[in-house]
């Protein structure tokens, strides 16, 4: 008798599987409307060759992390709770290292301990970290008219056209780098090796997040969790949490259809431009069954448009009868450019945009729920001001940033004791 050649890879199958046929239907028909801020692949072929290794992946996060997470978003989103979330504005596959990671852990670890000893809340914490790869641009092309850099994930920052052409094996590089980061915070956090102020995290522990952006990827990185065979349930485990960014949040666009799709908790960023009758369709697109826990709005508009903008957003939102996560992120509405030519962001700025928020929400009567930063552990000179006075001349010492200027060491806990004496009852 002849033996049967094996019809299936010898290795037990990552569990949980793929879409099956109904839900990659699903899938493709969101990904089928106009997708903003996608590289210009030249090899398609690659692309499908790259999709069909990470289906076949063990996925970056499981499930059961991820429905922890959205419990302890549901009790952010009903008042009960603090987010902190922050990290790399661009994470780079060279910076990925032990010793970076532990420093962006420690940051984040000796905020939330500062943040926790305001004494009202419990924080969640949440990293921009194992897998923020992927950069949206304001241009195709750089000043020099090379095509912008759009992430390790998608391309390489150095100015040559070589290095800026869209390489469908970043994907699959983006994944082991996510995988390799998660061990080690995984690590870092079993073992409290990054300092006593670890124990700080020792509650909720340390999620992963980034921006949902580039479709390719997070569609290869979907997986179906068939613990209701009744209700299969897709779930994007390249993370825990995904968000949509300022820039891919078109209402008939494929990004807002993606996350429908998806279990995770989401977020969505409104900026300034973010009208109450959007953030109230955003509201009944991600948040269907009115479960808290499931959106997080990140306001950006900027310290000089919180009072403005926010309130009728908060207002209609909230009469519309969702719980929603409502987050700042006093980062993005900030950037200017230095007199020395670098993009910067003022510590006082931000600091000012964080207080509008929590007027804000003092005045309406809702929960000023969480703080979205970009930080590094590093000793880096890129953002102005706070306790070290870093002035327009100090920038270019040690401004070290793949793409957007980041609180340092010393600034990202000063921010946080600042918001602790705003979270204070
Ligand atoms: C970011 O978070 O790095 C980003 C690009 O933000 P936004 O989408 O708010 O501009
Ligand atoms: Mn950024």
């Amino acid at each position: 008798m002849t033996k049967k050649a094996p019809t299936a890879p010898q290795y037990a199958p990552a569990r949980p599987s793929p879409p099956p046929n109904r839900l990659s239907a699903a899938v493709d028909n969101a990904l089928a409307r106009p997708a903003a801020q996608q590289p210009q692949w030249s090899d398609t072929e690659a692309v499908h060759r790259v999709r069909t290794v990470l289906e076949s992946v063990a996925p970056v996060v499981g499930v059961e992390e991820v429905d922890r997470l959205r419990a302890h978003l549901a009790a952010v989103a009903g008042g009960r709770a603090f987010l902190l979330q922050g990290g790399d504005c661009a994470e780079t596959f060279a910076e990925n290292t032990e010793r970076y990671i532990a420093g962006t852990v420690h940051t984040l670890s000796r905020m939330t301990a500062v943040l926790t000893a305001a004494g009202r809340l419990p924080v969640v914490t949440l990293g921009r970290m194992a897998g923020q790869y992927g950069k949206p641009r304001s241009a195709p092309l750089d000043p020099s008219g090379l095509p912008s850099y759009r992430g390790d994930i998608v391309n390489a920052v150095e100015a040559t056209a070589e290095a800026r052409a869209p390489d469908p094996d970043r994907m699959v590089r983006a994944y082991v780098n996510s995988k390799a980061a998660m061990a080690v915070v995984n690590a870092l956090l079993a073992t409290g090796a990054a300092g006593p102020t670890e124990r700080a995290l020792a509650g909720s522990g340390l999620f992963t997040s980034h921006e949902a952006l580039l479709l390719e990827y997070e569609r290869a990185m979907l997986r179906v969790d068939g613990r209701d065979p009744d209700a299969p349930k897709l779930y994007d485990l390249s993370s825990h949490f995904l968000w949509i960014g300022e820039r891919t949040r078109q209402l008939d666009g494929a990004h807002i259809a993606f996350a429908e799709l998806l279990a995770n908790p989401v977020g969505i960023k409104i900026g300034p431009t973010t009208t109450p009758e959007q953030a109230v369709e955003y509201v009944e697109r991600l948040d269907p069954h009115k479960e808290a826990g499931r959106l997080t709005i990140i306001s950006r508009m900027g310290s000089a448009k919180v009072h403005q903008v926010l309130p009728p957003i908060v207002e209609k939102v909230t009469a519309s009868g969702h719980t929603v996560l409502w987050q700042c992120d006093p980062m993005h509405g900030n950037t200017v450019t230095s007199g020395s030519g670098y993009k910067t962001r003022h510590f006082d700025h931000i600091l000012s945009q964080v207080r509008g928020f929590f007027e804000v929400h003092r005045a309406l009567g809702t929960h000023p729920g969480g703080l979205h930063v970009e930080l590094t552990g590093g000793d880096v000179t890129e953002c102005l001001g706070g306790a070290q006075r870093i002035s327009p001349a100090d920038l270019h010492q040690r401004y070290e940033t793949a793409c957007d200027p980041r609180l340092n060491r010393a600034q990202s806990p000063e921010l946080a004791s600042l918001v602790a004496e705003m979270l204070r009852p």
